[in-house]
């Protein structure tokens, strides 16, 4: 049955996906390539299983714990549906062997010791783990990344890795009310990208842009967006 949430749902979804039409548009690029990620963290299974028939194929989720009770829920419910899930926070190295059960693909990798406990833990799953490399662009204490400066050493060192696929880069700008300001850096995020590309890197999705500034990350060459609250309303604050 679809309650009244799941048309909401729907409805915003569909929204965001005319949104990013126009987004694409505006740079050219042909929208089909943008891929929508559903943020589900704090969301129940229900409202999420309301997504999936709204047309979402990726979620992502920023805490293991959390998502593990919530995969194995929705995979076994649904398991005819195509979903990818993809871990889009902070990943303790402890919590590697978890997240390489549990994830599709991993967009955190900020650190080559991550890398490597992810690629020890993919090989004894015999398992090739998908990965974002995350780029700190703002000097701010509660961000993780790699460093500018860093990226091309740590690219050389996860693509060294035969269990890791290096598939692009992906990064967290600071808040702003106006989108525009978070412009500069996803610029500097696809600058980074074509110099990575140069070096013969295989970077093929920038993952960038959230709810509040997805058009602009989008004009900026996003291929990955990352949207909670413009799907699955206001969350109740936890990060
Ligand atoms: C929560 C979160 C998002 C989604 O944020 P919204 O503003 O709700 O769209 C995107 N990316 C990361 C890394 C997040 O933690």
């Amino acid at each position: 049955m679809i309650t009244c949430y799941a048309m909401a749902i729907a409805d915003r979804i569909n929204s965001v996906n005319e949104k990013i039409i126009r987004a694409a548009r505006k740079s050219s690029t042909d929208p089909d390539t943008i891929k929508l990620i559903a943020v589900s963290k704090t969301v129940d299974a229900q409202k999420i299983t309301d997504a999936l028939y709204g047309g979402v194929k990726i979620l992502g989720e920023n805490r293991v714990q959390e998502a593990k009770v919530k995969i194995s829920e929705l995979r076994s419910q649904n398991a005819d549906w195509d979903m990818e899930w993809h871990l889009i926070g902070h990943l303790q190295k402890n919590k590697a062997k978890a997240a390489v059960q549990l994830f599709d693909m991993i967009q955190t990798v900020d650190s080559v010791d991550l890398a490597e406990e992810l690629d020890s833990q993919a090989r004894k799953f015999d398992k090739i783990q998908r990965v974002l490399v995350q780029v700190k662009l703002a000097a701010e204490e509660t961000k993780h990344g790699v460093a500018e400066s860093d990226v091309m050493a740590v690219l050389e060192k996860v693509t060294a890795l035969d269990y890791l696929k290096l598939e692009g880069l992906m990064t967290i700008p600071p808040f702003f009310d106006d989108p525009e300001e978070g412009r500069p850096y996803f610029r500097k995020l696809r600058e980074i990208a074509v110099s990575a590309r140069e070096q013969g890197f295989s970077i093929d999705e920038l993952s960038m842009g959230m709810s509040n500034d997805y058009e602009v990350a989008i004009e900026e060459g996003a291929t990955m967006i990352r949207v909670g609250t413009a799907i699955f309303g206001e969350r109740d604050y936890r990060e």
